[in-house]
């Protein structure tokens, strides 16, 4: 009791709060806010109602559909178990690749813990889909950072990269808007399609990247991602569409694979392993090209049959039964956000009552100082590794300094509240996600109040 009522206290209160708000204006005596803080979230809060209203239906349709999956799969206890050595007829490892499967409305899945990131479920995915000879296009100009050496792009040679195996890269730049330039790609993949044919090559691999990832053009709505793919398979019906889904899964109700992408690629650490997959990624789409991505990642004869789930069975069943609400915690802060930093004066983008359909929140700061005490704010209101002040530092394939804030559970796990900037003009600072939606707050108030310092 005593212990109860020091905390109360702590936090300026003599009663438990009735309302959010009284919570809300209750943390500024403990993150020490200036009074005018802590009356712009409240409004922030307030005129962001019915934008995190439909977040929370969102996750509500998420949830059923992941808890559907999990029953019609009879997933049970033992499913949960540990498994070593090769992991033959793992029946844990085989029914979650189900359970994913029916989540995203595909005929296979293969869900690895043996996949290390995003980017290596990326290029099982791109290596299962290409052949020597075959064109890669690229639907949203520069891809994300680390995909530019797995395909082999620029000048350094990246050994085992896509180049190697005589892959051809194309690229299509978006369009003046940010978002892809849907003639542009058809047209691209209709004139390779006919070479090739000629040549005996096989056909275009059109790669698209649902989130915006670390770069100033908008994220693409699945909605958008499935005109794109039907008006480019009206003309080329052999272009083979591969997704790069990192920080889109359950943002919104439908993903890429319902609306006609043939392989889908993702990360465990990012939104499908809620907060709890300690580490992983997944491939899921066409039976045979998630297949030919198995052989890939493991060794061809081998596939999807090997693998154990070790410890981690339970977690990662766990974690996708999660990963509807915690989604929604995420995207319901950054809404939040959205509206308080751009009511602060910063240039946001989203904004908070745009649809979102990834994770990211980006943010103009406008100067390396701000970007600095924005990032050691999230920091230091983070669970693990609070004490730790980030400082900007080189980063290997940056040409400016990086500064990144992720006092997380698991490393680098960003379905929990972390920010990163390459600190230079217009000094953008990247924003995403938050296993509750409190915790965003904590550490979107504690950003802010750092930068007033
Ligand atoms: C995170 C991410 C990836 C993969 O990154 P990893 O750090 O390898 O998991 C790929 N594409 C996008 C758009 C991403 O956000």
């Amino acid at each position: 009791m005593e212990q109860t009522q020091s905390h109360l206290q702590r936090f300026g209160l003599h009663t438990p709060p009735g309302t959010f708000v009284q919570a809300l204006e209750a943390l500024r005596t403990y993150l020490g806010l200036d009074e005018d803080l802590v009356r712009a979230a409240v409004r922030a809060w307030d005129k962001t109602a019915a934008a995190r209203e439909r977040a929370r239906s969102v996750a509500f349709v998420n949830q059923a559909k992941v808890t559907s999956a999990f029953i019609e799969e009879r997933v049970a206890d033992f499913h949960l178990a540990e498994t070593t050595g090769y992991g033959y007829d793992d029946a844990g490892r085989e029914t979650l690749d189900k359970v994913y499967a029916r989540v995203f409305g595909t005929e296979a899945a293969l869900v690895r813990p043996q996949m290390v990131s995003g980017t290596h479920s990326i290029a099982a995915a791109l290596f299962g889909a290409l052949r020597p000879g075959g064109a890669l296009i690229s639907a949203c100009g520069r891809p994300y950072d680390t995909l530019c050496a797995v395909i082999g792009i620029g000048d350094e040679p990246f050994p085992g990269s896509l180049a190697e195996w005589a892959v051809r890269y194309l690229e299509v730049p978006l369009g003046p808007d940010g978002y892809p330039d849907e003639s542009g790609v058809v047209e691209a993949a209709r004139d390779e399609a006919i070479s090739a044919a000629a040549a005996g090559r096989p056909g275009p691999v059109v790669f698209i990247q649902r989130s915006r990832g670390y770069s100033s053009r908008p994220s693409l709505a699945v909605e958008r991602i499935g005109r794109l793919i039907r008006n480019l398979k009206q003309e080329v019906p052999e272009a083979v569409v591969v997704v790069d889904n990192c920080y889109g899964e359950f943002v919104e109700t439908a993903e890429p694979s319902e609306v006609g992408a043939d392989l889908v690629a993702g990360s465990l650490i990012k939104n499908p392993g809620g907060g709890l997959a300690p580490t992983g990624g997944y491939v899921l789409g066409k039976a045979a090209l998630v297949e030919r991505a198995a052989a890939h990642l493991t060794a061809p004869g081998i596939g999807g049959e090997a693998g154990p789930s070790l410890g981690v069975a339970r977690l990662l069943f766990q974690g996708l039964f999660l990963a509807p609400h915690v989604v929604g915690q995420a995207v319901e802060g950054s809404i939040f956000a959205s509206a308080l930093l751009g009511d602060l004066g910063f240039r946001v983008s989203p904004r908070y009552d745009e649809p979102r359909t990834d994770l990211i929140l980006a943010v103009e700061l406008g100067s390396p100082d701000r970007v600095v005490a924005f990032c050691q704010g999230i920091q230091a209101a983070s669970p693990v590794g609070s004490m730790h002040l980030p400082v900007p530092a080189p980063m290997p394939g940056y040409a400016d300094q990086v500064i990144m804030a992720a006092g997380t559970f698991v490393q680098g796990a960003s379905i929990e509240l972390s920010a990163d900037a390459a600190v230079r003009e217009p000094y953008t600072v990247y924003v995403q996600g938050g296993l509750t939606v409190s915790h965003v707050i904590m550490g979107i108030l504690s950003a802010v109040q750092r930068m007033r310092a």
